[in-house]
C-alpha cells in the first residue's frame, strides 16, 4: 500500500511564521520555492515527494559521519614532530582544561545534533520508502529534528578548520586529513537532505494532511493587508506546519495531532524572555571581551589573548581576510544581533507600523547569521587539541571563550524566543 502522497494539484493554505500571514499557494514543481506575499519568508520548497533521493543523502551523510569521526582531521609538523588531532579530541581538549561547559556546546553543536539530525530524518524516510505506515515515534522524532536542527552547527565547524589551516600556517606545516573532507562531505549531504525535504514536504510524505478541520476559503485580497491566521481563528504549527482551528476555550492549550507541539497564536512570554536572555548576552560579552579566550606558548613563553588582541596578531602577521572574518564573527555579528532585537522589541513596545517588511528582514538576517560566532568556539577547540607539542608549541584556551560561547547560546535563544509576527500585530492595531 502507496504511503506517500503525490503532489496535489490543489491550491495549499499556509501561515507564515514570520507575519502570520494566511494564503493560497499553488502547486510547486521542484526547485521551485513560494516566499510569503507580505514578508517574502520562503514558506516552502517544490519537492518531487520521492523518499529516495533525501534517504540516499541521509545514509552518505552517515556514513561520511563516521569517517570523520574515526580518523584524523588535521595533521601538525613542527621540527620533525608530528600531531594528528580528531574531532573528539578537541572536546577532550577542552575538557581537560576545565572548560567543561564549553567542551559539552562543542560537542553538542559539531557532533551529537548533526549526527541526531541525520538519523531523525532516516527513522523518518525509511518507513516512507518501504511504503509502510510512519513509524509510531514519528511525533517525537518531527519534534527532534525541528529543535536540533538550528544546533547543528557542520558548516561552522568546517569553517573553523579551515581557519585553523590558515591561521597554524605560520606556525607549523598543516595538512588536512581525510576526516576533514568527510566531514565537509557530510555537511554537503545534509545541506543538500533539508533542501529536498522541509517540514511541509516532510508531513505531506508521511500523509499527514494540511489540517484535521475545515479551513476557509480565502477571497482574492481586497484589503491592504491579506488575514492572518489568528485573525481567521487558526493556530500554526511551528514544527510540522499544520493548520489547527483554535479552541473557543482560550484557557485550553491544544497540542498538534501529528507532531504533539503545543499550538499558540504567538510564543507565550515571547517579549519578557527575550528580553531577558538579551540582557544576559549583553552582560556576559564584557567578560567575553575582557578575559583571556587563549594563550599560545612556544617555547615555554606566551601571552594570554584576547578576542580582540587576538585579531590584532593576526593583522600584524599579515591576515588580514583571517582577521575581519574573525572580526565579523566574534565582535560584530553578536553585537549586531542586540543592537537588532533592542530596536525590533522597541519598536513593538512602541507599537510602531514603521517598515515592518524590513524590519522582519532583520530578524531573518540574525536567525540565519546568528549561529556563525560559534567559529571562534570551534577554532579555540581545534587549535587547543591540535598544537600540543610540548615545549616546541602549546595552546591552552581561556575563560574568556567560556563566556563568550554562553553570549553565543544567549543570543540564539532570544531569537528563537522572539515572535516577529508581534512586529506586524500593530499594523492590525493601526488598522
Ligand atoms: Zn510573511
Ligand atoms: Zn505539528
Amino acid at each position: 500500500m502507496p504511503t506517500f502522497a503525490p503532489p496535489s494539484a490543489a491550491p495549499l493554505l499556509a501561515a507564515c511564521p514570520h507575519c502570520d500571514a494566511l494564503q493560497q499557494l499553488p502547486p510547486l514543481t521542484h526547485g521551485q520555492s513560494a516566499l510569503c506575499v507580505r514578508c517574502a519568508t520562503p514558506l516552502y520548497h517544490g519537492s518531487t515527494y520521492a523518499p529516495l533521493l533525501p534517504v540516499a543523502l541521509v545514509l552518505t551523510g552517515l556514513l561520511l559521519f563516521v569517517i570523520a569521526n574515526s580518523h584524523p582531521l588535521l595533521y601538525l609538523e613542527l621540527a620533525g614532530r608530528m600531531q594528528a588531532s580528531t574531532l573528539l579530541e578537541g572536546v577532550s581538549a577542552l575538557f581537560q582544561s576545565g572548560l567543561w561547559l564549553m567542551a559539552l556546546l562543542v560537542l553538542f553543536t559539531s557532533l551529537l545534533a548533526p549526527l541526531l539530525v541525520l538519523l531523525a530524518l532516516l527513522c523518518l524516510l525509511w518507513p516512507v520508502l518501504r511504503q509502510r505506515s510512519p513509524s509510531h515515534a514519528a511525533a517525537p522524532l518531527m519534534r527532534a529534528l525541528h529543535h536540533l536542527s538550528p544546533w547543528s552547527m557542520s558548516g561552522v565547524y568546517t569553517l573553523g578548520l579551515v581557519i585553523a589551516i590558515v591561521k597554524l600556517r605560520d606556525l607549523a606545516f598543516v595538512s588536512p586529513g581525510i576526516a576533514l573532507y568527510a566531514y565537509f562531505g557530510m555537511l554537503l549531504a545534509t545541506t543538500a537532505a533539508h533542501r529536498t525535504i522541509d517540514a511541509h514536504t516532510l508531513r505531506r510524505m508521511l500523509t499527514l494532511p494540511n489540517s484535521h478541520t475545515p479551513l476557509p476559503r480565502l477571497t482574492p485580497a481586497s484589503k491592504p493587508l491579506p488575514p492572518t491566521a489568528h485573525q481567521a481563528g487558526l493556530l500554526r504549527c511551528a514544527c510540522c506546519t499544520l493548520l489547527l482551528r483554535a479552541p473557543t476555550e482560550s484557557h485550553f492549550q491544544p497540542a498538534c495531532p501529528h507532531c504533539g507541539s503545543r499550538l499558540h497564536a504567538r510564543k507565550p512570554g515571547s517579549l519578557a524572555l527575550t528580553w531577558a536572555l538579551m540582557l544576559t548576552a549583553a552582560l556576559l560579552y564584557l567578560p567575553a571581551n575582557l578575559l583571556p579566550i587563549m594563550t599560545v606558548i612556544r617555547f615555554g613563553q606566551g601571552d594570554p589573548d584576547t578576542i580582540l588582541s587576538g585579531i590584532q596578531h593576526l593583522i600584524e602577521n599579515g591576515l588580514w581576510p583571517l582577521a575581519l572574518l574573525i572580526f565579523y564573527a566574534s565582535i560584530v555579528v553578536p553585537l549586531m544581533k542586540l543592537i537588532i532585537l533592542t530596536f525590533l522589541l522597541l519598536s513593538i513596545r512602541r507599537r510602531s507600523p514603521w517598515r515592518p517588511k524590513e524590519r522582519t528582514t532583520l530578524y531573518r538576517l540574525i536567525e540565519a547569521f546568528g549561529h556563525w560566532s560559534m567559529v571562534d568556539i570551534f577554532l579555540i577547540s581545534i587549535l587547543t587539541a591540535i598544537v600540543q607539542l610540548g615545549t616546541l608549541s602549546t595552546i591552552e584556551p581561556g575563560t574568556g571563550a567560556t563566556f563568550f560561547g554562553l553570549v553565543v547560546i544567549s543570543t540564539m535563544l532570544a531569537t528563537h524566543c522572539f515572535d516577529p509576527r508581534l512586529i506586524w500585530d500593530a499594523l492590525e492595531q493601526h488598522a
